[in-house]
């Protein structure tokens, strides 16, 4: 994909910055919510974002541990997505992959806040700065475990839902909560003074949200598929489905006769649309 950079390759995993991630050093350093100055706002900013990589290294590691691959990681204006190759489906992995973002953030947290304690007497800078990392450590845990789906304490309300119900209702009824949570958000964004970056993931959760719950209305019910795929912004949704193997890949027309030649020609039908990619996503 244009205009993302790669960062690096830990654990195997490609993490990369997205250009718009600009915005949001820029809207940082530029707010007022920047003690640090310039240098230090860009650290601090950095500081941040390094922390939803581990994030989303998280999601990515404990879904490997069920034997789901991680596509990529890129870090976009509005947060962190990681892109899985398929989505567990059993619900207690769901739930522990889904979980695994926010657990490493408590653990930062939990590791930045007695350090604070120790340098607070020696040096006030660095104090402030680990008191503002940490507080937005607290700040990711909290905010992706908003029952919004996709975000994280969406996908643990669908999880815990499909221990019950089956997977279309759950993703429904969550799909329908995190509606009424991104329209909050927005109009929070919009006229509550929480700023365009809300109002942003609003939209995001809106679109997203919608974007899963027909992947997976298709999946479980072939009958109702179609090729389906949402976009937003920068980050585009690869949400079609042409519903698995067998029963969705189009016949392929018989080989027109070849004279004089032994074997079938290479046909194209061998290139699928890409596989529906769940996406980890946190703000
Ligand atoms: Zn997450």
């Amino acid at each position: 994909m244009k205009g993302k950079w790669k960062l690096g390759e830990p654990f195997g995993i490609g993490v990369f910055l997205h250009w718009t991630f600009a915005i949001t050093v820029f809207l940082f350093l530029t707010g007022g919510g920047n003690p640090f100055g310039f240098a230090g706002g860009v650290l601090f900013i950095s500081a941040v974002f390094g922390c939803v990589i581990l994030h989303e290294l998280g999601h990515s590691l404990a879904a490997r541990h069920y034997g789901i691959g991680t596509r990529d990681i890129t870090i976009y204006a509005i947060g962190g997505v990681a892109s899985l190759n398929r989505m567990p489906k059993d619900p207690k992995q769901e739930l522990v992959v889904a979980l695994a973002g926010p657990a490493v953030n408590v653990v930062i947290a939990a590791i930045l806040f007695p350090l604070l304690y120790v340098v607070q007497f020696a040096n006030t800078e660095l104090a402030t700065f680990l008191l503002y990392l940490g507080g937005t450590n607290v700040v990711l845990v909290l905010f992706n475990m908003l029952p919004a789906f996709p975000m994280d304490g969406g996908r643990v309300f669908r999880a815990l839902v499909s221990m019950k119900k089956d997977r279309v209702y759950a993703t429904n009824l969550a799909a329908k909560i995190g509606k009424v949570i991104a329209v909050l958000l927005a109009c929070y964004g919009i006229f509550g003074g929480g700023g365009p970056m809300l109002a942003f993931i609003g939209m995001f959760v809106w679109f997203a949200g919608e974007s899963e719950r027909q992947m997976v209305e298709a999946q479980e019910s072939p009958a109702q598929s179609g090729v389906r795929f949402g976009r937003f912004g920068p980050i585009f949704y690869e949400f079609r489905h042409t519903p698995t193997a067998s029963a969705s890949r189009p016949t392929p027309p018989p080989p027109p006769p070849v004279s004089g030649a032994s074997k079938p020609r290479e046909i194209e039908w061998e290139v699928l649309p890409p596989e529906p990619r769940p996406r980890y996503f946190s703000s």
